[in-house]
Parts: structure tokens; sequence; C-alpha cells
């Protein structure tokens, strides 16, 4: 492909949001959850780990420890006893304890922003915009491995650190559309531009595509 201008990329890019988002209105997060600590919870579980297996998890979990107070009074050692099937279920009930621990000693309010977010323990950059996003509707494109590969793929970046990635994807789409840009971009990876062996022929966007047809590797 010759070089695409700034402004022809971004143009390529809300035409690709728009076919994904007509394609598929449904979109959303698939991981189950009531309200802001819950989401918290959720996505710290789901680091490295289907967002279908943390739901399996997370019912009996939210039912045990309706507040951060009653993860507090738990113990890293019984948290991970009741999410043991999720990966690194050490490491995360250990955080989630922490966590917890912080926030309620905090009155259990959730940081709204995502750099105060980020401070938690077990939070990185992608769960805090995440959480951020879904709970506070604060814009952000946060990059899992569907939005980074896809975007790749797509020639939104060449990046592969997340950071960078999202820096790249910002540039292409105005601040209210980051949230959805994102979601749309992790169906789709899901559904139809797969790691090993993307859907070409059928995609919606092939023919907004660089690699499209091209042997793929990641
Ligand atoms: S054309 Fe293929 S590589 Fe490009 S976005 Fe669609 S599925 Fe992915």
């Amino acid at each position: 492909m010759a070089r695409e201008s700034k402004e022809a990329k971004r143009a390529r890019a809300k035409t690709v949001v728009d076919a994904l988002a007509r394609q598929m209105p449904e979109a959303k997060i698939e991981l189950t959850y009531g309200d802001e600590l819950q989401l918290l919870v959720a996505v710290m579980l789901s680091a490295q780990c289907t967002d279908k297996l943390v739901n399996t998890v997370t019912p009996a979990l939210f039912a045990r420890h309706p507040t951060a107070a009653h993860y507090a009074r738990s113990t890293p050692a019984l948290l991970g006893e009741q999410i043991r099937r999720v990966g690194l279920w050490r490491t995360k009930a250990k955080n989630l304890h922490a966590t917890m621990t912080l926030l309620a000693a905090e009155g259990g309010t959730i940081p709204r922003t995502r750099a105060a977010l980020e401070e938690l323990p077990g939070v990185g950059w992608k769960t805090a915009g995440v959480v951020a996003n879904h709970a506070f509707g604060t814009p952000a494109l946060p990059v899992d491995t569907h939005v980074g590969r896809v975007s790749r793929r797509l020639g939104f970046t060449a990046q592969e650190d997340p950071r960078k990635v999202e820096s790249d994807l910002s540039l292409l789409w105005p601040p209210e559309r980051w949230g959805l840009a994102h979601q749309l971009l992790i169906w789709h990876g899901r559904r139809t531009c797969f790691a090993r062996k993307p859907l070409c022929s059928t995609c919606v966007v092939a023919e907004h595509c660089p690699r499209k047809g091209v042997k793929l590797s990641g």
C-alpha cells in the first residue's frame, strides 16, 4: 500500500468502525457485572484469561463479597480458593485482597480516573482504562491482544507495545468513539480476525484492510 496520509487513515478508520458497528450493534463488554466494584474485580481476574471463564467464577465471588470491606476481611488464601479456576489465581488473589483493603480504607469508593485506578495493586493501564471507560464514561481505548493484532493488520499502527498502540489509535477517532472502537476491535478479533486463521473472505472491512489475503502470522 502506498504511504497513506493521516487524513486518509482517519477516514479509513472511521469507515472501519462504522462498518463494524453496523455488523455488530450488540457489541459490548462480555464480562458479567452489576456495579463498579464488580466490574473492577472481573477485569482484574480477566488478565490472560477468557471472559467466559471469569463469568463462571464471579457469581459466587460477588455473592460472598458485596463490598470492598468483605474482600478486605477475607485473606489472599481464601480468595485464592474462590478464584482457583482462573489463570494466575495466586497472584490475582493477592492483588485483589491488597486492592480491596486499600479501597475499604477509603470507604469503598472506586477511583474515577485512569491514573488513580492504575495505582491499585494488580491494576495495569489496560485494566484501568476498561474500568474508567465502562464505569465512568472516561474516554479510553485500552489495547488487549485482539485490539493490538487487528489494528496492526488494518495498518492503524506498527507498534507492539500496548501503550504505543493506544497512542496511535487515539489519533484516529475522536475521544467519544474510543470506547466503541475498543469494543468493536475486540469483537472483530474474537469473531472474524482470528490470530491464526482470520476469515478475510467474509470480513466486512476487508476492502479497507491492507492485510486482506496476505498470509498472516500475527
Ligand atoms: S481482511 Fe482479514 S486481516 Fe483484514 S481485518 Fe479482515 S479478517 Fe482481519
